[in-house]
């Protein structure tokens, strides 16, 4: 303080800051708040001239990159605040440095994939700012050059500091060494920050912050250009939901910018391992001699994360993931044609056994079924194949145990074949043979042939070309892997996400077998069709959304394999795929499927039993095709009925795409421009939104009052109403109930004025409220027409309207109604099975014990989380509301956003509803169960506490 008072005529006050080996002080003018700028006082064991290297870099980078901010030394009236000073502890140098406002990545946080790539970029744009840069304070010796990693871990590490899992950090570091140095010559060097970690970017305050800031040119020296990426990749490590291949989008913006040379994407992964071994070393050693900073104790543990993503994977399969990403595939690991063929299977027939998403194996649950996949083998086999084969990467679902989101491993790194004969393997090339306990393998040139399920043929282990060195038994399963002799063993099923790097490590065996080449899967260009053949408008969830081709209840199953939660499928009511459905919808097909004009039973039945389910005045039924169209019809019927056309709505609805329902909604959300361009046949009142509209509490009886005045000022000024349409427990807005009444008050001034009362319950109805089954129930009314739609036909097209008799005859008026395909044989068996699963399987009561289990957990989770700011709704329909402030109810649209695209991270698929699209739309299959809403909820805790 007095040294920058006396020379700087600065009077400051301080805050210390973390480092691990200067200090910092943050520095505020006397008496404001106002941050001034960052003292340092460098560590004494730093010469003059590496202080100005450090100096020299930072202006270097300002100037070549206006749009980042760079800590350089702070000017004051034209003077720079820095020098040398004598002090008690000897002569040292203190600078002011800029402030960089905002937050660093620091602590366990989420990065998004754009904060990532963002850091891959930050790091490209200073290795190549500083490439043509030279200074002779870069000649030092810094521990944390990657250059001396190998020295750091044997000299610290040998000291004896107890390192956790010093065994396996002596292990990853001579592997990865290894690596290293044989690529040393080829790696170009050149100056770099080398220290632009998470605790070193800066962005704005804010969520989720995109760094634009740099500090801290502590470690600035000349060393490999290469490090510099490692260096900011291993600092992801240790972030809630990081795993190796979350670093990819920054090795690909990093590239985009610097080009990597191959020995470059080489030695990356083993440098991120040694800086991880590095970081684990130096802390433990500097907590050893620094007993106090608690700057360094903090760090151990995440520390120790690093090393431990870093090693968590054999190297050559995160330089194969590398490559794959980078489009630079390395060569085969060998040419398969240039070998005898140990068996010759395509000369007999051979049948190519599908086990993936889309297979039938797996109907009907059958990939849970640890036996599916051998009893295709086996009928396969019984049907006159010589052998079934599963062959070289491809999708194996069959058999996993996956009734949790999870990325489970589908991917085959090998070949599987089923023989009806005994048959003899023979050598493809003079080789070693070698018997384990669980396999025979063979190895000749670079490769290893590995035969799992076969039994030896030779005790000799030296053999020749053609000779037999396996027996494979009939019928009986065998896995044939060829991978490359420096590794070791590869897993027989890898998740999609790492398969292009284990595949880098390993072969086809095909040609050996006699048999083609497996088709690698070409990478999917299934939205690029969809975009080029469908309207672009016909949107769909996510940007980049993966291809759902199988559901089984309440979980959606990718192409590769990964399971998801769904939480937001109304239309699937009963589950994904119940098979009762499947047969009835198949039974009725091969029966009849024709124009519901023809007299059958399904059309009459289904009627009846819907009828069965509402007030008995409800006794006349409309079939349609979708929720839109009953709508259209029950607006219609109500124009029909009473000889008017005006009809009242709620704001903030939804009611359909067609002309007359798309007219009667008002939700902008939906159409941006809903509320300008209603015809003026529709009326509005208020949303009744007692959370988060103009009256709320206790003042939201209000809305039903003001909405009966609009009534009635309507018919005195002489607009009779044809009929009011709104959801009968708000939906739209995240499922809020309507205050009490409030029905029960508009009904009765609709009818005193000659209108009818429509309730849409196309997502409300159904038994999804628990407690009631028709959501007009829990507001104690009856409406005069009723739609449905969405839920009844479990995702098949159908919709139903439901008046009395004597509306529905009002309709003659308007010619006779027919829809097509509309109440069709095959949908209405679809309907009453619908109708026969939800009393069954007792639907409505899980959606009340497990949707109350639901509620308690999310209001648990408001109660530590500020942004939750209500939890709406009852049974399986919930909706979770995000508010900035608790207050105001400011929405918090773009955190919704986020939180839902992280939640698909972690296999949740969800989306936000209402008009701020600030609520979590929560509605999944009724036939959810606790274990899958707890996962939710705590996937939900996860990201509100880690980020998003
Ligand atoms: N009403 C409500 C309340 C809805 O939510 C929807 C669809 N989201 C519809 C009607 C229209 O149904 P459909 O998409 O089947 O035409």
């Amino acid at each position: 303080r007095s040294l920058l008072l006396e020379h700087f005529n600065l009077d400051v006050e301080f805050r210390t800051l973390g480092s691990q080996q200067d200090q910092n002080f943050l520095a505020t003018s006397h008496g404001s708040l106002e941050p001034l700028g960052v003292l340092k006082i460098s560590n004494p064991a730093f010469s003059r001239l590496e202080l100005e290297l450090q100096e020299a870099v930072a202006e270097r980078l300002a100037e070549d990159n206006p749009d980042v901010r760079v800590a350089r030394v702070a000017t004051l009236d034209g003077q720079r605040v820095e020098g040398w000073f004598d002090t008690t502890q000897g002569c040292l140098h203190l600078c002011l440095l800029d402030y960089i406002e905002g937050v660093t990545l620091t602590g366990g946080c989420y990065l998004a994939p754009s904060v990532i790539e963002r850091m891959g970029e930050l790091a490209g744009r200073v290795s190549r700012s500083l490439a043509s840069m030279s200074h002779p304070g870069a000649a030092r010796t810094l521990q944390w050059d990657l250059r001396h990693a190998r020295r750091v871990v044997d000299e610290i590490g040998a000291a004896n500091l107890s390192p956790r899992g010093g065994d396996t950090i002596a292990r990853a570091t001579d592997e990865a060494w290894q690596i290293v140095e044989s690529l040393a010559a080829q790696l170009p060097r050149q100056l770099g920050h080398f220290d632009l970690t998470d605790d070193n970017l800066v962005g704005a305050c804010g969520d989720s912050p995109t760094p634009d800031g740099i500090i801290d040119f502590g470690d600035v020296t000349d060393s490999w250009a290469i490090a510099e990426l490692a260096v900011t990749i291993s600092s992801m490590l240790h972030h809630d939901g990081v795993e190796p291949r979350s670093v990819l989008p920054a090795v690909k913006a990093f590239d985009a910018i610097r080009p990597l040379s191959d020995a470059e994407v080489t030695a990356l992964w083993p440098l991120v391992v040694l800086r991880g071994a590095t970081i684990v070393v130096s802390g433990q050693h500097q907590a050893v001699i620094d007993v106090n900073n608690e700057y360094v104790a903090a760090s151990l543990d995440s520390d120790w994360r690093i090393f431990e993503q870093a090693a968590s994977l054999p190297l050559d399969v995160m330089t194969g993931l590398f490559r794959h990403v980078l489009e630079r595939p390395a060569a085969p690991l060998c040419d398969t044609s240039d070998y005898g063929r140990i068996m010759d299977l395509g000369s007999e027939k051979v049948v190519t056994l599908d086990a993936g998403t889309t297979s039938e194996v797996n109907d009907n649950g059958g990939w849970r079924d640890v036996n599916a996949l051998e009893r295709a083998a086996l009928d396969s086999l019984d049907a006159g194949a010589a052998t079934a084969v599963l062959p070289f990467n491809s999708i194996v679902l069959t058999g996993s145990p996956i009734l949790s989101p999870t990325e489970p491993r589908t991917v085959t790194t090998e070949t599987s074949i089923w023989s009806s004969t005994e048959r003899t393997v023979l050598a493809p090339t003079a080789g070693e043979v070698r018997t384990l306990e669980d396999a025979i393998e063979f190895w000749f040139d670079d490769v290893v042939l590995r035969l799992s399920g076969a039994r030896p043929a030779t005790t000799e282990s030296e053999v020749g070309e053609g000779r037999a060195i396996a027996v494979l038994r009939a019928r009986s399963r065998v896995r044939i892997q060829l991978r490359a002799a420096r590794s070791s063993a590869i897993p027989s099923l890898v998740s999609a996400g790492y398969a292009p790097g284990w595949l880098s490590v390993v072969a086809d065996p095909a040609r050996l077998l006699g048999l083609p080449e497996s088709v690698a899967p070409r990478r999917s260009d299934l939205l690029e069709r969809r975009g080029r053949v469908l309207a672009r408008v016909q949107d769909h969830y996510y940007e980049t959304p993966p291809q759902i081709e199988r559901g089984w209840r309440e979980h959606l199953i990718d192409v590769s394999g990964r399971v998801y939660l769904d939480m937001v499928n109304n239309v699937t009511s009963v589950g994904h795929a119940h098979p009762r459905i499947a047969a009835a919808a198949s039974r009725q097909l091969r029966l009849l499927n024709t124009n519901s004009r023809f007299n059958y039973e399904a059309i009459t039945t289904f009627a009846e039993k819907l009828v069965a389910t509402l007030p008995k005045e409800l006794d006349t039924v409309f079939l349609v095709n979708s929720g839109s169209e009953a709508t259209d019809l029950a607006i219609r019927l109500a124009m029909a009925a009473t000889d008017r056309r005006d009809i009242v709505a709620m704001c903030e609805s939804y009611h359909g795409w067609t002309y007359a329902s798309d007219a009667v909604s008002t939700s902008i959300a939906d159409n941006p421009n809903a509320l300008d361009t209603r015809p003026d046949w529709v009326h509005t009142v208020d949303a009744a939104n007692s959370y988060r509209g103009r009256y709320r509490g206790e003042d939201a009886r209000r809305y039903a009052t003001e909405a009966v005045e609009q009534i009635e000022m309507l018919g005195a000024a002489g607009t009779a109403v044809a009929g009011f349409i709104s959801e009968s427990f708000f939906g739209n807005a995240g499922g809020v109930p309507f205050p009490d009444g409030y029905l029960a008050a508009v009904y009765g001034a609709i009818r005193a004025g000659g209108g009818l009362a429509i309730a849409d319950e196309v997502q409300v109805g159904y038994g999804r409220l628990g407690h009631w089954f028709w959501g007009f129930e829990q507001q104690g009314v009856t409406p005069d027409i009723v739609t449905v739609a969405k839920s009844i036909g479990n995702g098949h097209p159908i919709g139903a309207v439901i008046t009395s008799q004597a509306v529905a005859e009002r309709f003659r008026s308007q010619g006779y109604f027919f829809s097509s395909t509309g109440g069709s044989p095959v949908s209405c068996v679809i309907a009453s099975t619908v109708l026969d699963i939800i009393r069954e399987e007792r639907l409505q009561a899980n959606a009340a014990t497990v949707g109350t289990h639901l509620k308690q957990r999310l209001e648990a989770l408001g109660v530590r989380h500020e942004l939750i700011g209500a939890v709406h709704g009852s049974g399986l329909y919930l909706g979770v509301e995000f508010v900035q402030d608790r207050e105001t109810l400011e929405p918090a649209t773009a955190q919704t956003a986020a939180i839902c695209s992280r939640l698909l991270e972690l296999g949740v698929i969800m989306q936000p509803t209402g008009d701020h699209k600030n609520v979590l739309k929560i509605k999944p299959p009724l036939c959810i169960d606790q274990t899958s809403v707890d996962y939710f909820a705590e996937m939900l805790d996860r990201v509100l506490t880690e980020g998003w």
